[in-house]
């Protein structure tokens, strides 16, 4: 965002010229009734990095004004996500601390004949509001008096109707043509605990009143908000002027962020999530900000992504490869290089005495000064099942074959020499030699062994189970979200890793040699070490 241009930042740079501002105030204002996803990410980015490139503040807003839905498992989760993204709002506000203010500007309304209370049952409201080609009907109960109307609104308030029996609407136009016009309501009863103000309210004001009043109230310049609140902004509009709120804020409204093969809407995450298809809302497929952690997704890869994809006015779906290589760039120089061997293949080097373990030392990136370790080597060790062939097949394969020499990462030059079978003629093993003068690749040059290869060994190593994952989603079109669900998004492995990484813990990240980036699963222990793959060194896009 610093130097990119986007067509916000455009309006706050002329807003601020024009000195229709003094400052950018923005606000994220998330519902409570669910987690983050990458989608929110968007809208928490873009708030946050707008008001701070023009040295302006943020504020993060519990919308929270639908109580049936709301709880503060996700009041909580949703301040934890955000600060996982590196942001820190300026003050943090509930749209219910501002009921009482609210119900006072629909008065005002109510006042200036722009409201009104409806005996109209929802069915009987909907039929009457027309369609894009028919205009609407006006309610029987439009042309209440204030004194009416003032008296009955109290009266919803105070508990003396019951849910459903009546609404307060905006006096507006019922022959708009925008169909938010037709007299929207304002006001509804519920009588479901609110997670905040408990049962001390039973009307809740719907969100296209509440919205604006909050930006008003808390002197939002700026209120950002995704497209399919375009047709509310003249409603938005309506309401801040109507009701006399003296700071006038703008919305703008921009495209939502989709990925390929997931699905992002709470609806269908829920549904995922309670019919136990995935682990949780924090399973590592998942688009949740905390699965994605789980995962090992690194804010700042996401932040990078998300800039990156730039800021559009039309709703996008981007392909996961923006985002792999965001993470690739973001963990080259900061995860430490480590060796695992996912699939093993045990190794024997019949020269090298029994029960001797040397320890080679070894630095965790080639680059960057991120430590160093030691590596043991011994008798036995692993190697990768695939980085051994039985005949050399042709001159560019460059691992281990009978008569051909490799190099051990970090260690000695190895020559295998025989091969041993089981009953069913598969291989289990491999009878090799090692060179003592070619100790951490001395040699190297002048050899030229037949590649380089990682190993653990089997005497000093400890097991891991590795995690792979691919969409979640299926790319097919189906109404059941189930049915879409791809079973084969989760794989296991279980191998070896180099001694060093047994007392990891959750959410380190390391790079496995030759095979990708790697982070320590949240529920990974001493005894069960657990690694989630992030992504694979190179894409697989072709
Ligand atoms: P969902 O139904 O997908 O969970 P929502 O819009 O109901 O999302 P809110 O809590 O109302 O969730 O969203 C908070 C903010 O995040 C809103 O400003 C909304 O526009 C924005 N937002 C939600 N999803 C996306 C998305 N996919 N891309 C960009 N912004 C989004
Ligand atoms: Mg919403």
């Amino acid at each position: 965002m610093e130097n990119q241009s986007n067509f916000i930042k455009t309006i706050m740079e002329n807003d601020l010229e024009s000195k229709k501002h003094d400052e950018i105030i923005t606000r994220f204002p998330p519902e409570p009734n669910g987690f983050l996803h990458i989608g929110h990410a968007r809208a928490v980015i873009i708030n946050f990095e707008l008001a701070k490139h023009f040295g302006g503040y943020t504020n993060l807003r519990y919308d929270d004004t639908n109580p049936e839905k709301e709880d503060n498992v996700y009041v909580n989760a949703i301040l934890d996500d955000i600060r996982w993204l590196g942001y820190e709002p300026k003050a943090i506000y509930f749209a219910s601390d501002y009921f009482e203010e609210m119900y006072q500007r629909a008065v005002i309304l109510i006042k200036k004949g722009l409201a009104y209370v409806d005996h109209s049952t929802a069915e009987e409201i909907a039929s009457m509001r027309g369609n894009v080609t028919t205009p609407g009907i006006e309610s029987p109960y439009r042309n209440r008096s204030v004194e009416e109307n003032l008296k009955l609104f109290e009266d919803m308030r105070n508990g003396k109707f019951r849910e459903g029996e009546c609404v307060l609407r905006a006096k507006i136009d019922m022959k708009s043509p925008n169909m938010n016009m037709r007299d929207p309501v304002l006001y509804r009863i519920s009588y479901a605990e609110h997670h905040n103000t408990k049962d001390e309210w039973c009307i809740y004001p719907m969100y296209d009143f509440a919205h604006p009043l909050e930006d008003a109230i808390e002197g939002i310049t700026h209120s950002l908000c995704s497209l399919e609140f375009e047709d509310h902004r003249p409603l938005y509009d309506w309401v801040v002027q109507e009701t006399e709120m003296p700071l006038v804020p703008r919305q703008i409204e921009f495209g939502r962020l989709s990925i390929e093969n997931t699905v992002m809407s709470k609806r269908y995450l829920r549904e995922l999530v309670e019919t136990k298809t995935v682990t949780g809302w924090d399973d590592p497929r998942m688009p949740t900000l905390m699965g994605l952690k789980r995962r090992g997704y690194t804010a700042d890869a996401i932040r990078n992504f998300i800039l990156s994809a730039g800021l559009s006015k039309v709703n996008s779906t981007i392909s996961n490869d923006m985002l792999e290589a965001a993470l690739r760039d973001d963990l080259a120089n900061k995860a430490k290089r480590a060796m695992a061997v996912i699939d093993p293949l045990k190794v024997t080097i019949t020269n090298y005495p029994e029960g001797k373990i040397e320890y080679l030392e070894a630095p965790y990136h080639g680059e960057v000064d991120l430590g160093v370790r030691n590596i043991p080597f011994s008798r036995n060790i692993y190697i990768e099942r695939d980085d051994f062939v039985v005949e050399k097949p042709n001159k560019k394969y460059k691992r281990l074959s009978l008569g051909e020499e490799v190099r051990l990462f970090n260690a000695y030059f190895i020559k295998a020499n025989d091969v041993v079978y089981d009953k069913d003629g598969n291989i289990i093993e491999v009878l090799a030699t090692y060179d003592e003068a070619t100790k951490s690749g001395s040699g190297f040059n002048e050899r030229k062994p037949n590649g380089t290869i990682h190993f653990v060994s089997a005497d000093e190593s400890v097991p891991a189970t590795f995690n792979f994952f691919g969409p979640m989603m299926l790319d097919i079109e189906s109404e059941n979200i189930l049915d879409r669900f791809n079973k084969d998004s989760w794989t296991k492995k279980h191998g070896f890793v180099e001694k060093s990484l047994a007392n990891v813990k959750p959410l380190e990240k390391f790079q496995f040699l030759r095979q990708g980036y790697f982070s320590v699963d949240t529920t990974s222990t001493a005894s069960d070490l657990q690694f989630n793959e992030i992504v694979p060194l190179k894409s697989s896009y072709k």
